[in-house]
């Protein structure tokens, strides 16, 4: 390979990573304005639930809870499929210890998991092995 297509290549490489690091800073802006709405709505549902618990009467609580905690849940899975794309840009996979690893790791170099099949493991969905 001459110097010149040395050069050309080490260029798209640098254009490939600086396309790549802007996505991902892109998904953690994503990620912490749903984290923030998560805590908003987590305030929402504490304060109706301090309201009604002072009013004598925990129902009244009840729908506001509710609806909050599946906005939470919704927001909470949305967050999960960001970071999931994080991963898949950076070529890492999650172990369930949190760790982030190469995708073709077999083994957690931290907490021993071994991963079987080609999913990676996202936190709250298990990642245990099927044994
Ligand atoms: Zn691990």
């Amino acid at each position: 390979m001459s110097f010149f297509d040395k050069v050309k290549q080490s260029a798209a490489e640098a254009a490939r990573l600086a396309q790549m690091t802007l996505e991902v800073t892109k998904l953690q802006t994503q990620i912490s304005s749903r984290e923030k709405e998560v805590e908003r709505k987590q305030l929402l549902a504490g304060q109706a639930a301090l309201d009604a618990y002072k009013a004598g009467d925990l129902k009244a609580a009840e729908r506001v809870v509710a609806a909050q905690s599946a906005s939470i849940l919704a927001l909470q899975k949305e967050v999960q499929r960001l970071q999931s794309r994080i991963l898949s840009l950076k070529n890492e996979k999650l172990c369930p210890c949190g760790s982030h690893l190469p995708q073709h790791a077999l083994f957690c170099s931290r907490c021993g998991h071994k991963f079987t099949g080609g999913a990676s493991a996202l936190p709250g969905e298990g990642g245990r092995d099927p044994l």
